[in-house]
């Protein structure tokens, strides 16, 4: 077997074999797990994340995850395969041959991602007891960087992981109102209103410099748990009520 989608856990109840149109083969195992109390050790951690491009997740705490290397490797191999396509004759062989040797560079593009989400999340889950990232149907940047987004699969990896957090006993929260995570001072909480998305570092009037993702992330996290009442997380220049 080339690769596990993720560890098999349980007794193994059936398994299923399938070929794709690539003539790939898939071994599918259906397994059936003891309902275990949840044995979960409090971490004590909680953070907010913001998505970006460069820096897949950035979070309040100060820990960041890079995006892999093979997401840009990854659009070269694309684009190559496309242009060989292009280059072939319609109804020819080699064109076919082309056409498919496109849909491999694609799978395994998406078999990369996927294994990447999958260990990514479960450690993201085991790390924190309460995770807050925005809601990404909310995301500026989604309508603005429109292709580039979709390429990361943030969306891909929020689905994946839900359940991965359900399973280690950790939340992940959306937060549920828009709010402006990265034009906000995460120290004064003034909102600079003329801050552009290529800023990736700015001052604020009261002085405080913010890399524009961790300035997100702690805005993400406050947002988040002030709404859970997770302790005092008011911005530190705010008047206390
Ligand atoms: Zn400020």
């Amino acid at each position: 077997m080339d690769s596990t989608s993720r560890e098999i856990e349980g007794a193994v109840k059936t398994v299923t074999i399938k070929r794709d149109p690539l003539g790939d083969l898939y071994v599918f195992f259906s397994c059936e797990i003891e309902d275990r109390p949840n044995h979960r050790v409090v971490s004590g951690e909680s953070a907010g994340a913001d998505f970006g491009l460069k820096t897949f997740l950035t979070f309040s705490d100060g820990s960041e995850e890079v995006s892999p290397l093979f997401y840009r490797e990854g659009r070269k191999a694309i684009r190559r395969a496309g242009k060989k396509l292009s280059s072939k004759q319609k109804g020819s062989n080699n064109r076919r041959k082309a056409r498919m040797a496109l849909a491999r560079v694609h799978k395994r593009i998406a078999n990369q991602r996927r294994d990447h989400h999958f260990k990514l999340a479960r450690r993201l889950a085991l790390r924190y007891d309460h995770l807050f990232l925005e809601d990404l149907n909310l995301k500026p940047m989604q309508r603005l960087w429109g292709k580039k987004v979709g390429d990361l699969g943030f969306s891909e990896f929020v689905r994946i992981l839900h359940p991965q957090a359900g399973k280690a006993g950790s939340v992940v929260h959306h937060i549920d109102r828009w709010f402006p995570s990265s034009r906000m001072c995460s120290a004064c909480g003034t909102v600079n209103e003329a801050l552009d998305l290529k800023d990736r570092r700015w001052r604020c009037a009261c002085g405080t410099v913010h890399d524009r993702d961790r300035n997100a992330a702690l805005n993400i996290f406050r947002e988040g748990a002030s709404s859970l009442g997770l302790g005092d997380v008011r911005p530190s220049g705010a008047i206390a009520v």
